[in-house]
């Protein structure tokens, strides 16, 4: 009989092990896996080191594994304390209960431990079954026993107790999975207290320990409470932003939640769906669709909603037909954003129209649809738009801009496409047919007046290319007619300009010039030439430099053809800064041969203030050649101070201050000079050879000269003109006064080895 009964517990001990295996290996991840865990191998310790104290031999270590048994039962109901924590949530009345209880446990092991010796919690007796076999069981319970099972019970009804609140609290559906657990506790309680009150001779609760871990492992970690599933999805389905209806195979409205309710304007009972929703749903769907999705727009309080429906029946098995529901999911806030994404990539925000990438798109689209059409590229630029920013604000300009845009709006029609390409940039591309120029001219000129201004005219510029090769790409089409209206210049008179094969070939060549322009730096094609200086004594004392471009193949090529490129792009400085570097380089040798009062003019581009720092790499020269600072004269157009006057004006006077002779260069050729002698400080005033070219008024230019020489020479400046070409020019300009003269009439620029030979430090005649 006991053999039977030690080999249930056994069992029992190896089934909950098991338990806690199976909890571990399917359901590790489960948070509530670990606190049962624990429970469970707290558990089937606890009746192993029961079954050991039965079959224990001799009494001493008999009261050992029975004390054993005890301290593990104490540990087990530790992890069911720390296991209802987890399962109920009650986390305030379990740590409370923990915190009392650690030291109760505490007392109660130790008592255990030494109870062997004491014998005061409980003693061993001996057993005999009917096999006439000897077990050792507790025979008689002292006082202190009577705490151990006070420990255990007090703890015991904190767990029963946080699962009994539990159950009270939890939702209906969730009642079953903690009320089964606090039944199998109590049953298992109940043997124990019987085991107790009549004195068996071994506690056979520990046999129900498989139940209660089948009931916990079940409720805590695979339960799903019946009809959750049901509730759930009928509580997503109503309160779900899409709508839905479920048809039975009636053809009855089982359900319609909320939001298919809000798309009708009658109300919709269950059974049926009034007749604009039945048309709705079910008119693209016939008897052997099974699966459908489609898009429709429907007007609900005035405003057009965009549906996507997904229609599907529902078989049971695939064979019998249960019914069918509807999706409507409502995108319209998809499409408005959708919508004004797509217009924000597309549109030019400011006005409107398409921006440049969508011109360009549209452009192409109708150039392949219509090959047979001839078409004409249009672009437009504002004169002088930066200054009405900079003048008039901003908001004039965005107000000027939206003006334009208006008025190439105005072109109208399917067959042609606008946008803005850029700033104050428009282009259109229209059939030729439709292409008139005094029609073009008629609605831009409406923007020359737009600033109400009398002062201040605006113009728009418009460039045409008409589209022969339709290889091109739309923005290289776009370029051609941008490029034709640079030929316009500033000019009020002609606003319209046809790109032809003229421009092209400008246009190309000014891109070969700027792609050679590395290759030419880097094997010295640039070199200077010197154009003498002569004083009114006949005397060369100096020369400027000015750059000749020695092409391998073009051979030599004025400054004319390039300097403006170079100008527009910004390659100008680097060039510079090579001149002056040669230049300085020629004034040390020059020092070195004893020619050190001899001087050389360079000149400095207006893009040059912009670039570099002027004086600092004036500066560096001087040092890097030991030379004098007068001995480079520094060539400054009028036009350059203009831009900025202030800070020109500063910078001038701190190359005066380092000892640079500064010259103002073509004086006379600007539109303020008289105004800007004012200002500017220099030391050498270069008249420009406009005074001297050819006019019908001779003697007016002649008196302009003398009044300009007597200015400066009251100013105290030296004074040098430049290009003098007849002796009589030479005579008159001595006359008045003229300090120096550059010109034909004495020399043309010239390599520097023919200046070094021929004419520095000779002597001239003028008679
Ligand atoms: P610029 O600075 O006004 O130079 C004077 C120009 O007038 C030179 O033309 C010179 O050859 C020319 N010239 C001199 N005397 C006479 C004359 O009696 N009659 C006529 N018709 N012309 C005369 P060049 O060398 O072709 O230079 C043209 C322009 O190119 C220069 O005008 C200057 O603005 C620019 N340039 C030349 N070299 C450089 C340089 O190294 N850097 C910069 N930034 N510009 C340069
Ligand atoms: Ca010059
Ligand atoms: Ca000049």
């Amino acid at each position: 009989m006991i053999w039977l009964l030690v080999i249930c517990l056994c069992a029992t001990a190896l089934f909950v092990a098991a338990c806690a295996v199976y909890g571990a290996l399917k359901h590790r991840k489960n948070p509530m896996e670990l606190p049962l865990r624990y429970v469970f191998i707290a558990s089937s310790a606890a009746i192993a080191a029961n079954v050991a104290s039965i079959l224990m031999r001799s009494e001493r270590p008999a009261y050992f594994v029975y004390g054993i048994y005890c301290i593990l039962m104490d540990i087990m109901i530790v992890t069911l304390l720390h296991y209802a924590k987890a399962f109920t949530g009650e986390d305030d009345l379990i740590r409370k209960a923990r915190n009392v209880f650690a030291f109760a446990v505490g007392a109660d092991c130790l008592l255990m431990l030494v109870n062997p010796f004491l014998k005061m919690m409980f003693k061993m007796g001996v057993y005999t079954d009917g096999f006439g076999e000897h077990f050792y069981h507790v025979s008689d319970r002292g006082i202190l026993y009577i705490y151990h099972i006070a420990v255990i019970y007090a703890m015991m009804f904190v767990v029963n107790y946080a699962l009994f609140k539990k159950i009270r609290s939890a939702p209906k559906l969730y009642k079953l999975k903690h009320a089964a657990i606090l039944v199998a506790m109590c049953i298992i309680m109940i043997v124990h207290a019987i085991y107790l009150n009549f004195k068996l001779q071994f506690d056979y609760s520990l046999l129900f320990y498989a139940a209660l871990a089948m009931t916990m492992l079940f409720f805590t970690l695979l339960y799903v409470p019946h009809g959750l599933m049901d509730r759930l999805l009928f509580f997503t389905i109503a309160n779900m932003k899409d709508g839905i209806v479920c048809i039975d195979n009636e053809g009855r409205v089982v359900h319609a939640n909320r939001t298919v309710k809000d798309y009708s304007e009658a109300d919709i009972d269950v059974g049926s769906l009034d007749n604009q929703l039945q048309k709705w749903f079910t008119e693209d769907i016939t008897q052997d669709c099974t699966e459908r999705t489609w898009d429709t727009v429907r007007r609900i309080e005035g405003r057009d909603h965009y549906f996507r429906i997904d229609f599907m029946r529902i078989y049971d098995g695939d064979v019998k037909y249960l019914g069918c529901f509807f999706l409507v999911h409502d995108r319209t806030e998809e499409y408005v954003r959708y919508y004004a994404e797509k217009y924000r990539a597309t549109h030019d925000l400011l006005t409107g129209i398409y921006n440049k990438e969508h011109f360009f798109e549209r452009t192409k689209a109708m150039l392949d649809e219509n090959p047979d059409i001839h078409y004409m590229i249009i672009a437009t630029d504002v004169k002088n738009f930066k200054l009405v920013n900079d003048v008039f604000g901003v908001e004039a300009g965005d107000r000027m801009l939206k003006k334009i845009a208006e008025i190439t709006a105005s072109f109208g029609g399917d067959d042609i496409v606008y946008g803005r390409l850029s700033g104050d940039k428009f282009a259109v591309c229209m059939p030729k047919y439709r292409f008139s120029e005094s029609e073009v001219l008629g609605k831009y000129s409406a923007v020359d007046s737009f600033l109400e201004n009398a002062s201040f005219k605006t113009h728009v510029h418009i460039g045409v290319y008409e589209v022969t090769d339709r290889s091109l790409r739309v923005p290289i089409m776009c370029d051609r007619a941008s490029l034709a209206i640079k030929t316009i210049k500033d000019s009020y008179q002609n606003s319209v300009a046809y790109y032809d094969n003229e421009i092209r070939k400008t246009f190309m060549s000014e891109q070969k010039v700027i792609s050679e322009f590395e290759s030419a730096i880097a094997s010295g094609q640039f070199q200077p030439y010197i154009q003498p200086q002569i004083s009114v004594g006949g005397r060369v004392c100096g020369g400027e430099a000015l750059v000749r471009w020695i092409h391998p193949h073009e051979g030599l090529i004025p400054p004319a053809k390039f300097i403006p490129i170079f100008e527009q792009t910004g390659l100008i400085s680097r060039l510079d800064k090579l001149m002056w570097e040669l230049a300085c380089r020629q004034l040390s040798i020059w020092k070195m041969e004893g020619r050190e009062e001899s001087y050389l003019s360079v000149n400095i581009s207006p893009k040059d203030f912009y670039m570099l720092d002027v004086c600092g790499t004036m500066t560096a020269l001087i040092e890097k050649y030991n030379i004098p600072p007068h001995c480079l004269h520094l060539e400054i157009t009028e036009t350059a101070v203009m831009d900025e006057p202030q800070q020109q004006l500063r910078l001038i006077e701190s190359l005066r201050k380092t000892g640079f002779t500064v010259e103002i260069d073509d004086f006379g050729s600007g539109y303020s000079s008289l105004n800007m002698l004012k200002e500017l400080d220099a030391d050498v005033l270069k008249i420009d050879m406009g005074f001297l070219e050819k006019t019908d008024h001779p003697e007016r230019s002649r008196t302009i000269l003398k009044m300009i020489i007597g200015l400066a020479k009251s100013l105290e400046m030296e004074v040098i003109t430049e290009g003098v070409e007849t002796k009589e020019q030479a005579k008159f300009l001595a006359e008045y006064g003229c300090d120096l003269y550059q010109g034909y009439f004495f020399a043309k620029p010239m390599r520097v080895s023919e200046f070094e030979n021929k004419y520095l430090n000779a002597q001239f005649i003028i008679r």
